[in-house]
């Protein structure tokens, strides 16, 4: 195992290595006028919906339980479609991170969907009793999904499974960027679930603009910031409501008395899953300056651990595309242009294919704020690993950047660990363990200011996607009546007692 000092995989054009994708405009082709077709799916679903505006528990779990058998089902043309989308993926990456968490979440969604539609009661105030309020869930009616292409599958069928629990007729739009896996799923959702439920728009970014553009209940979107601002944008214009899952730079503090060889297992871990491609992988690390070589010798042999090779390993990942491929060469160049140690992790004698879209694992060092890596989220598997002589430097530094979408933090001390949750924000966090909070079903997922808007996973979901009507039941007789004028001397009373 040797370090090398050029991005490994030597193709920067990256040219796709089987050269069976079809590209994004013959997806938005085979569609023939995207507008119409993205109108005509709307009026569909919207006559549907208005025909039966409240499928009831029963038929909600069928569909549920008709997607999770449909995804079994197809399960190994999933794996075949995610890899041709990559030009070379994971098996055990799609079956860990896109079917794994969709099925287990059907199954918790079927479990739970009786309960979580029941009417939820609550307590009215004195004077307006003996009326009884609840909450009652109502379905939104036709909603938006739009996805992103890195975990293809569990990010278009998540947030679809949720708005179907919740009684909804969805328009789902997934990835141009991952076009296998979106036909894959356009044909997998025909066969599974009536037409009157749910239409996947194949396409590229005019499908994803057409279908903001139209009077939906909800949009889902799943994306960049960058994207995420066009769509807030466009549904503004209708005041559609948005749930906005985006990205960010997630931050990894590891505290003087955390184990590093566990942090730095944990950390390659989530960082080298699907090649870094992933929305909560760690971004970056910072760890105390007397610690930093320790550190890189710990994620280094880590890294050699888990990936002894790295072009012949089926459980390395390529990245999505050329232009993805360019812009992590273009970040590790501005790096080391500015100052920073480059080190990647490749086992020697390695022969990287010239159509290979692997990267080699990269630890960076010496990195400073001027360098574009310190901007960007990198979405890739180029780990910077900066130092902090106090911890309140980090504090300072974290406070100042955007809230991302996850922050962790590595520590042996209880209350130092709740010191931190409380003086960072993010849309979720682990301690001492990077990504897998996101995997669970019984925890909200989301971001928080530029890493989104909204929660979903289990419940939230399923409120995400539901209208909480606050209904109130009144009774023939009742103390509300005194409120009504004209007053009289107990309602005057009453009236006194509560505005006191
Ligand atoms: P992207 O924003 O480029 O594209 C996402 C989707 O938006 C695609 O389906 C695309 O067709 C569509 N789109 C493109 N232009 C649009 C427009 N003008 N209006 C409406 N839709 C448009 O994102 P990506 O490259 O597919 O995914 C990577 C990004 O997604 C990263 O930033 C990552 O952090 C983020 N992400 C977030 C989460 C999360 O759960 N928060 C999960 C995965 C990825």
């Amino acid at each position: 195992m040797t370090t090398r000092s050029a991005l490994a995989a030597p193709n920067p054009s990256g040219s796709r290595a089987l050269g069976l994708a079809p590209s994004a405009e013959g997806c938005a082709g085979a569609e023939g006028s995207a507008g119409s077709v993205v109108a005509q799916s709307y009026a569909r679903l919207r006559a549907a919906q208005r025909a039966s505006p409240h499928p009831d528990y029963a038929a909600r779990r069928e569909l549920l339980a008709s997607l999770a058998a449909a995804v079994r089902r197809r399960a190994s043309d999933l794996i075949q479609a995610a890899s041709l989308d990559f030009g070379g993926r994971s098996a055990n990456t799609t079956k860990i991170g896109d079917l794994a968490t969709t099925l287990r979440e059907l199954d918790y969604m079927q479990r739970h969907l009786r309960a979580w539609m029941a009417p939820e009661k609550r307590r009215l105030a004195l004077h307006f009793r003996p009326a009884r309020g609840r909450v009652e869930y109502q379905p939104l009616g036709v909603v938006g999904v739009i996805s992103p292409w890195n975990y293809p599958i569990r990010l278009a069928l998540g947030p679809l499974a949720a708005a179907l629990a919740a009684g909804n007729r969805v328009l789902l739009k997934p990835s141009e960027l991952a076009p296998h896996s979106a036909a894959c799923l356009k044909e997998l959702l025909a066969q599974a679930l009536p037409a009157s439920q749910v239409e996947v728009l194949l396409g590229a970014e005019t499908v994803a603009q057409e279908l903001c553009a139209l009077p939906l209940d909800h949009l889902f979107f799943t994306g960049s910031t960058r994207v995420g601002k066009h769509v807030m944008r466009a549904a503004a214009q209708r005041l559609t409501p948005v749930t906005l899952e985006l990205g960010g730079k997630c931050p990894v503090v590891i505290h003087p008395s955390a184990s590093l060889e566990s942090a730095a297992r944990r950390i390659v871990a989530g960082k080298l899953f699907n090649a870094g491609q992933t929305c909560m992988a760690p971004d970056h690390v910072w760890v105390h300056s007397s610690q930093r070589d320790e550190l890189l010798a710990a994620l280094r042999g880590q890294i050699q651990a888990q990936y002894p090779t790295l072009v012949d390993n089926p459980d390395y990942t390529a990245i999505i595309s050329s232009d993805h491929m360019r812009r992590l060469s273009a970040l590790v160049d501005d790096a080391r242009t500015r100052g920073a140690r480059v080190e990647l992790v490749t086992r020697a004698g390695e022969v990287w294919p010239a159509a290979s879209r692997k990267v080699a694992p990269t630890l960076i060092a010496d990195v400073s704020d001027d360098m574009k890596l310190a901007e960007e989220e990198i979405f890739g598997p180029l780990l910077p690993v900066r130092t902090f002589e106090s911890l309140d430097e980090v504090f300072a530094r974290l406070s100042q950047q955007p809230s991302p979408l996850a922050a962790y933090y590595f520590d042996s001390d209880a209350s130092r660990c709740r010191e931190w949750l409380r003086r960072t924000r993010s849309g979720g966090a682990c301690i001492n363990d990077v990504v897998v909070h996101g995997l669970q079903d019984d925890l909200p997922f989301g971001g928080v200011g530029a890493s989104g808007m909204g929660r979903y996973h289990g419940r939230e979901g399923f409120l995400t996607f539901s209208n909480q009507r606050g209904v109130l039941y009144q009774t023939r007789r009742n103390w509300t009546e005194l409120l009504i004028p004209p007053y009289g001397a107990l309602g005057r009373r009453v009236i006194d007692w509560l505005s006191r």
